[in-house]
Order: C-alpha cells, then structure tokens, then sequence
C-alpha cells in the first residue's frame, strides 16, 4: 500500500490535536473520509440535488440513476446478487431494526416471529444487536438465548449447537466483535442455523470496511453495516436481504416511495429495495458510499467502495492484521497492560481493547489525547460483554488503512510513559 499517496487523501490528517499531528486510532466508532468522498458529496449538492422516484424532470431523473447505481455498486462491494438486495438505511442500528420491526409484524408470513419462537445471540453482540431483540421478547415472549464466549476469547460453539433447536427462528452474530476483535466463524453459524430452518442475521459493522465479504459465501440472509465506518459520510448504512426473503417481509417503515398503489383503505408495496426504503432517502450518502457514474457527462462520483476496491479489500485486512499484530506485540511488552480477544492478529480484525493495571481507562484515554492520539475508552456499546469479561471500562485501539507502524510506535511510547510516570 503506498502509505504516502493514502495519508494524503485524508484532509484532516494534517490536523494538529493539542499541538500534536493527529494520530486517529478510533476508527471502529467511524473512519475519516477522503478527498475523494468529500468531492463526492460537495458535487452531488452543487450539481444533482433532487428529489429521487418521484419528479421526471432532468435532475430528478439523474439523481434517480445515481443513486440506483448506488445500490449496484454496493451489492457487487459484498457479492450480493444485484441492487435489489440492498437495502440503504442510517446504519447497522437502523438495518438490524428494520429485520426486528419487520418480523414482529404479523404480515411477514412464515417469517413472522411468534409467542415460543426463540432468537439467538451471543454475548459479544453490540447493544444494537441486542437491545432489538430484547424489545421483541419482552413484547411477544419469544425466549431470547445468549451464547456464551468460551474462554474470553472465541465464542462457544458447542453451546450453540446445543442451543439450537426447532423453535430457534432467528440466530444474530456479529461478524467481528467491536471490543474483542475476535472474527467469529460465521459460515459455520450460519450453517448450524439452517440446518434447524433458522433464519442467520450478520452483523457486519466491524467486518464489512475491513476485510473482503461475500454475502453468499458466508451464507447469511441478512448483513448489516454502517457507510461512516468505511469512508462514507454518516447517515447512510446498508442491509443486505436475501430476495425471496425480502420479498416477502413486510416493510418496516411506511409513507412516501415504498408503495406501489394506495387508496384510502389499502396500499400495495414497491418492488425492491424500494419497499424498504420509505420517505425521502439520504441520496448523497447513499452516492457517497458506492459511488456512481453520471451516464450523459461521464463524469464518475467516487464513492468509499470505489476507494475501499481501488485499494483491494484483501491488502486492507493484511494491512491491518500487520498493525494489529505490531500493536499487539508491543502492548504485550509493556508491563500491567491486560489485553482483551485473540492473541493473535489472524484470529481477530484492526481492535485492540486492553486496560492498565490500576489505570483508570478513561484517564489513559485523556492522557493519550493529551498527545494526540484519538483512541476510545468504556465499555463500547457491549456492556453484556464488558461485564461477562469482569473488564469494567477498557481502552480500544483501532485501526484503519490510513495508520501506519510509526503511529503504533509513537503509541506504544506515549502509553509507556504514562504508565511509568503519569498513573500515580
Ligand atoms: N455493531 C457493531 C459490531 C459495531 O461496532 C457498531 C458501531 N460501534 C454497530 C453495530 C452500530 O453501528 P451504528 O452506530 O453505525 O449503527
């Protein structure tokens, strides 16, 4: 990867955080965007703005193509079959929602969710891969089952197969976990969830800007992630459904541009994605992630996956795996450092939590933005899992393809000496 050529795509880079240049380790919360993104979004407000599915006037038409193209991209990005598997939403919080909303509703058929009916989930899901379907048990006594991590590290298979029976609807996993950075084998989860006639929902938030995913390969039947964590703006996220499947889920959100006919009693649905897509959309965000090409200029809006393909989403996983294991080989040399997650880097994504021995995880963070190192600390959204760790707040580095090894180094330095000098 030519370092330079990427570190200069990144305007804000060259910011100075309390004197210091900017050393952003935070990117599982969200990532920086490029020139490129950013020439995206300032062009399609300059010269394409308009309401898409709905004026036939030129720009409403063009805006309508791009954003289509949009989906397209997106669904080459995770090997889905085409744009009809794509549904754009706000984030993977908004994506996992929408399947939540969608079975609860008595009109998605066979899919419904039903009093007896259980749903799966393990303990490293995020609060948005919970919290959903916390709701859902409490409102229609589907039993909710939690999987459990079998040695800190790795979830437990055999209590998934365990787990697993007739009733089993639904089994919800994050690809890879935002506090452990372990990748969990999701193949084979959603093999075993099958093979009961379950339904097998991914969460990929952390897995989808970082390393190559096809959908059909892992097997899943939905996959949710967030345009900001991969370059693209906030705003704008995607769920991946299976066609027959979102063929015949109800929508989740009703009004404007997902229906086809409406009278003042009934309505009928819009083909897909469109059904799942109601009000006026985030069509910049939805442009700025996959990018499209205007047809009568030629002029192509770089989209994050046009950026994220250009580079090669394998060289970004080897990237961030050599990262990961400098950071973690580091980390390991200093003294009263406590890592959470795999030991090694071909086990787990760019995240690396830890805590320090007496050391406050938030004043560790202050301390490290104190030089200009953004990092994040708490419990990340997964307080299950910080709590099942007996782990309390950790501090979590996390990595992206703009980081280099001299950033890691100048880390690990700061850390050091805030442990050998300031935690007292
Ligand atoms: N799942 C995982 C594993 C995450 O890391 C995050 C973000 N931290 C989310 C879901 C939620 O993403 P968003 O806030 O963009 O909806």
């Amino acid at each position: 990867m030519d370092m330079q050529a990427t570190r200069a795509d990144f305007p804000i880079l060259e910011r100075k955080i309390n004197g210091k240049p900017l050393i952003y380790f935070d990117n599982a919360a969200t990532t920086q965007k490029p020139r490129q993104v950013l020439h995206t979004i300032q062009e399609f407000y300059r010269t394409y703005n308009a309401n898409i599915h709905r004026s036939t006037h030129t720009l409403g038409l063009q805006a309508t193509e791009l954003y289509e193209q949009a989906h397209e991209n997106v669904a080459r990005f995770i090997g889905a079959d085409d744009g009809q598997e794509i549904v754009f939403v706000r984030n993977s919080t908004e994506a996992i929602n929408l399947v939540a909303y969608s079975l609860l509703c008595p009109d998605s058929g066979r899919w419904h969710l039903r009093r007896g009916d259980e749903v799966l989930v393990t303990v490293m899901e995020h609060h948005s891969n919970l919290v959903p379907w916390q709701m859902i048990s409490r409102w229609i006594g589907v039993a909710l089952k939690v999987i459990d991590i079998s040695d800190d590290r790795v979830l437990d298979l055999e209590q998934l197969r365990a787990a697993l029976s007739t009733r089993t609807k639904l089994v919800c996993c994050s690809h890879v976990s935002n506090v452990l950075g372990t990748i969990n084998p999701v193949r084979e989860i959603g093999q075993l969830a099958h093979q009961v006639g379950a339904l097998f929902l991914v969460d990929g938030a952390q897995s989808a800007p970082h390393m190559p995913v096809d959908v059909k390969e892992l097997g899943c039947d939905f996959f949710a992630f967030s345009g900001h964590k991969m370059l693209a703006p906030m705003g704008i996220g995607v769920l991946y459904g299976r066609r027959e499947l979102l063929e015949e889920m109800s929508p989740f959100l009703y009004g404007g541009d997902m229906i086809a006919s409406v009278t003042l009693q009934a309505a009928t649905w819009n083909k897909l994605p469109w059904k799942f897509e109601a009000g006026t959309a985030n069509v910049c965000g939805g442009i700025a992630l996959g990018g499209a090409t205007d047809l009568s200029s030629e002029q192509h809006l770089e989209g994050a996956v046009d950026y994220l393909e250009r580079i090669g989403m394998a060289r970004v996983r080897a990237h961030e795996e050599e990262l990961a294991e400098y950071a973690l080989q580091g980390l390991r040399g200093i003294g009263g450092v406590h890592i959470y997650g795999p030991l090694t880097a071909k086990e787990r994504g760019g995240v690396v939590a830890f805590t320090v021995e007496q050391g406050d995880a938030h004043l560790v963070a202050k301390l490290l933005d104190d030089e200009g190192i953004a990092v994040r600390a708490g419990g990340h959204c997964a307080h299950p899992l910080a709590h099942r760790l007996r782990a309390g707040a950790t501090v979590r580095v996390s990595f992206y393809i703009y980081n280099t090894r001299e950033e890691v180094d100048y880390f690990l330095n700061v850390l050091e000496d805030i442990i050998r000098h300031k935690l007292v």
